[in-house]
């Protein structure tokens, strides 16, 4: 075996552990250091230090375990964007309660634990672990039975309120969500119960069965008022089979069918697995431009963690696709969106998140909104919230770009669509003699333009503290405790006893504020 680091995401032995150690004949290191990290060891998932390295323009994370060796893993296939995209990073938003102390270091005192950097906008409540698929690719699956109570969740909901005070979004999830028996109950309390109007859009994240099959459960799921969270990875035959564990295609075809019928708000979610459906990116972007129900597509390039995700590749070398790729992909595959167009929301750490928005003009084409209007502004609007805010502050950015595309050619000779394009839409949406309601003016803007975002899920592999602090997209705890979403996947999940009742509680347990000592502070 080689001595020094391998090439690839390589998980090595602890006798290579111990090789690595020993100098290069000409004492030359092979990648220059960039920052130090915190991370977990893949095998034992203890914390371990880890580094930062550049490696032939390529960002690397490497560390070793002292039980089971070195491991190192691509973070980012170009390290010129990855330096780019830290000058991205904002403050964050306070939460308006923690509730961890900060006892053992990041990432032991989740959460929210003091040090934590930024509040929730994307919580995930998880309400049963019950689902009618086993994906090889699953993140989370569970499947021990396990379903919430009325109480629990309204409990939950209550406390998240309490923390958030109002929320752009809430996602149901599971297991698979729609079959939990009192579904429709958990999002009237959401939409309709004491806190209706807090939280913006429900989110039910499914992989549409009965939305396909059940057209009474569509009916319903149409009146609850939530928008569908559609995990949708392909439109060719034989990916399914191996993503989902079975051919799914046309039962996705009959849900997007229903979702035109009854005109179901619609977010779409693939899962880009590379070698598998790494190709089709263009292909969804058009069929989710072409869906008036769609507000927007939010990739998530495969993370090789969760009960399913563990076992997909035995070795992640060579099967992760981190942020650049993607945005590379895009270009390639649609010839128009162009990697510039994308963005780090600043809502999280510029490795989890990037997106662009698309603004629909008169003849129906979509154009990118970094393409007329000016990045700084349009960063501010999206600032600590995963979502485009519908306020005056887009107004302003939109009457912005008016004014300069009144003065420039910034668009070429798209420049005078895109004009009256603006105008039409802020004349519609903010029209101070017949003022629109938020929500009217959300709906409007949803018509009005597309939202394409690429979530990067973090694995044991490439974990990182640092993503860790500024996460905003957390797992909601039955008593109301917020759990980033990559530590709670890689950490926690494996002794909830929700999911796993005969786990040994994870040591050394984080350290609880007291209601008394919240309430005092
Ligand atoms: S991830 Fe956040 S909540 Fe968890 S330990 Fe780190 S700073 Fe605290
Ligand atoms: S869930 Fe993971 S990838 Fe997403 S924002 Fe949190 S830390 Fe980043």
């Amino acid at each position: 075996m080689e001595a020094h680091w391998g090439e690839e995401s390589v998980i090595s032995t602890q006798s290579a552990a111990s090789e690595c150690c020993a100098p290069r004949p000409d004492r030359q290191r092979a990648e220059a250091f960039f920052s130090y990290t915190r991370s977990i060891c893949p095998t034992c998932r203890d914390v371990i230090d880890a580094h930062i390295v550049f490696r032939d323009g390529r960002v690397l994370m490497q560390k070793k375990c002292p039980k089971h060796g070195a491991f190192e893993t691509e973070v980012s296939s170009d390290a010129q964007y990855y330096v780019e995209s830290l000058g991205y990073t904002k403050p964050g938003t306070l939460p308006l309660r923690f509730d961890t102390r900060v006892a053992h270091g990041c990432p032991l005192d989740c959460g929210l634990c003091e040090d934590h950097l930024q509040h929730t906008c994307s919580p995930i409540l998880e309400i049963n672990d019950v689902c009618d698929l086993t994906c090889p690719v699953c993140i989370v699956r569970n499947q021990q039975g396990y379903s919430m109570s009325l109480e629990s969740f309204q409990h939950a909901v209550d406390k998240l309120i309490e923390a958030e005070g109002e929320l752009p979004i809430l996602l149901l999830s599971g297991g698979e969500p729609t079959l939990h028996p009192r579904f429709f109950e958990f999002c009237d309390y959401v939409l309709r119960g004491p806190h209706a109007g807090k939280v913006r859009r429900l989110l039910i994240s499914s992989h549409g069965r009965k939305i396909a099959n059940n057209p009474r459960f569509a009916e319903r799921f149409k009146q609850s008022g939530a928008y569908l969270s559609l995990q949708l990875d392909s439109l060719r035959p034989g990916v399914y089979d191996k993503l989902r564990g079975v051919e799914l295609l046309d039962m996705k075809l009959q849900c997007l069918d229903k979702v035109k019928e009854l005109d179901i708000p619609t977010v779409l979610v693939p899962t880009i697995s590379k070698g598998d459906n790494c190709a089709e990116l263009g292909a969804l972007i058009e069929l989710g431009l072409g869906l008036d129900q769609v507000s927007s597509i939010v990739f998530q390039p495969m993370a090789h963690t969760g009960d399913g995700g563990d076992g997909f590749h035995t070795n992640p070398a060579g099967h992760r696709l981190t942020m650049p790729e993607v945005h590379q992909l895009i270009e390639e595959q649609t010839g128009w969106l162009r990697r510039e167009h994308f963005h780090p929301v600043p809502c999280s750490h510029p490795s989890c998140y990037t997106a662009t928005y698309l603004f629909r003009l008169r003849d129906g084409r979509y154009v990118p909104l970094p393409e007329f209007v000016d990045v700084r502004q349009y960063l501010d609007a999206m600032t600590n919230q995963a979502i485009l805010r519908t306020d005056d502050k887009l107004e302003r950015m939109l009457l912005d770009a008016i004014t300069e595309l009144w003065s420039a050619t910034k668009v070429g000779e798209d420049s005078q669509l895109v004009l009256h394009s603006l105008k039409d839409f802020l004349k519609q949406t903010f029209n101070s003699r017949n003022p629109l309601t938020p929500v009217e003016i959300e709906r409007r803007t949803e018509l009005q333009s597309k939202a394409i975002f690429i979530h990067s899920f973090m694995d044991p592999f490439d974990l990182d503290v640092a993503r860790l602090k500024k996460c905003c997209t957390h797992y909601v705890m039955p008593d109301g405790r917020l759990m980033p979403g990559c530590s709670y996947n890689n950490l926690y999940r494996q002794s909830d006893p929700r999911f796993f009742p005969k786990a040994q509680a994870r040591t050394p347990a984080p350290v609880l504020i007291s209601e008394s000592e919240i309430l005092d502070a």
